[in-house]
């Protein structure tokens, strides 16, 4: 392990000021992914900000919805009483992933910037260019059962791993960020994960030394017809093979308003915009579901090892539509 130094933070604009000019500065905050990267040699830092004692440990009502701070761990949001009644999904979603033990400690702004799981991510003896920029990618010609089949190019085939952030784009959130200089900005959702295009080094949209200060949700809308369904391997200690995240707004049988988005199956949580618009402002049926299913899964282009993912994201979508209009 390389050495570096260690800085406490007391408070989000004490985090910022520590960042100033040091070179490879890192957060941390549960450390559950982070320390591990650290200790493989993945992930380099010549300074360490431990946010802990940094505040950002609210949740609360905002003018139009609810502030999450980023330092609120993932179970005390899970059960958090506001987020279990307005926002089911992201409950669900949360709960779905790692464990009891990793979900006390991982916290909001560590889960949606954690690191993807491909394994040639993690093998320092294979080419990646995610690890490594210009190395090229062990994936895309060797194992890619787990990779992306939506978004992906020949620089990467990795997928986003959080479920917490597929919810989260389900709902439209916001992401809140404080940079160096005291200027605060909000990102949506959409906007924060990025695709690997020629620079799959960078998970995300924010800027060197920005720190998430908190995640915003809309007004409560979706609270009944919601369902997160997660497909893996085994049923705990597993990351999605494919998950999706469904939120309706129905009037009687009709879908006032829809949101889909997809788990393990891109770089960045998909927000599967043709199915919303096949299902928006249509009655409930079996056939719709089927219907904006299919359209979504036109847009997939698998790899060597990976076609089964196709078909069953199409499943799982019509799954989760399914449990999601039932709920009563
Ligand atoms: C065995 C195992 C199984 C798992 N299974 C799942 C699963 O099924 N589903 C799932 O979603 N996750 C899973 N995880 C991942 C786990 O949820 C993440 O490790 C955790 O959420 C990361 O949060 P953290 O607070 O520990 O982040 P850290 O490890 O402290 O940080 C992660 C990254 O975020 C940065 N960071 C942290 N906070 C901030 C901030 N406020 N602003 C800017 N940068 C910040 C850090 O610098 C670092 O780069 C699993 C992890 C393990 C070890």
């Amino acid at each position: 392990m390389k050495l570096f130094e260690y800085h406490r933070a007391v408070s989000a604009e004490d985090a910022v000021r520590l960042v100033n000019d040091r070179p490879e500065v890192r957060f941390l905050a549960g450390g559950t992914n982070l320390l591990d990267l650290m200790k493989d040699g993945i992930r380099d830092a010549s300074d360490l900000v431990d946010l802990t004692r940094a505040g950002m440990t609210e949740i609360g009502k905002s003018k139009d919805g609810l502030s999450i701070g980023a330092l609120v761990t993932n179970a005390d949001t899970a059960n958090h009483p506001l987020v279990r009644s307005g926002y089911p999904l992201l409950s669900r979603a949360i709960l779905a992933g790692a464990t009891m033990q990793i979900r006390n400690m991982a916290t909001n702004g560590g889960n949606i910037l954690q690191r993807t799981r491909c394994p040639y991510y993690y093998d320092m003896a294979m080419p990646c260019n995610k690890r490594k920029p210009g190395s090229g990618c062990g994936a895309l010609e060797g194992l890619n059962r787990t990779h992306a089949i939506f978004g992906a190019g020949d620089s990467c085939v990795a997928v986003h791993p959080s479920d917490m952030a597929v919810a989260l784009a389900a709902l439209d959130a916001t992401v809140t960020v404080l940079a160096s200089d005291g200027q605060a900005r909000s990102i949506p959702f959409a906007e924060f994960h990025r695709l690997p295009g020629e620079n799959p080094e960078q998970d995300n949209n924010l800027r060197k030394g920005e720190l998430i200060v908190s995640i915003e949700l809309p007004p409560p809308v979706f609270t009944k017809h919601v369902y997160y369904l997660k497909v893996r391997d085994r049923t705990s200690y597993a990351f999605a093979l494919v998950s999706v995240a469904v939120a309706m707004e129905l009037d009687g049988d009709v879908i006032k308003a829809a949101r889909v988005a997809m788990g393990g199956v891109a770089h960045k949580p998909w927000l599967a915009t043709r199915a919303q618009d096949v299902l928006r402002g249509n009655p409930v049926t079996p056939e719709l579901f089927e219907k904006a299913a299919a359209a979504e899964m036109e847009g997939a282009r698998p790899l060597a090892h990976n076609a089964y993912k196709v078909e069953l994201g199409r499943r799982a979508i019509v799954r989760a539509l399914r449990e999601a209009a039932a709920v009563a």
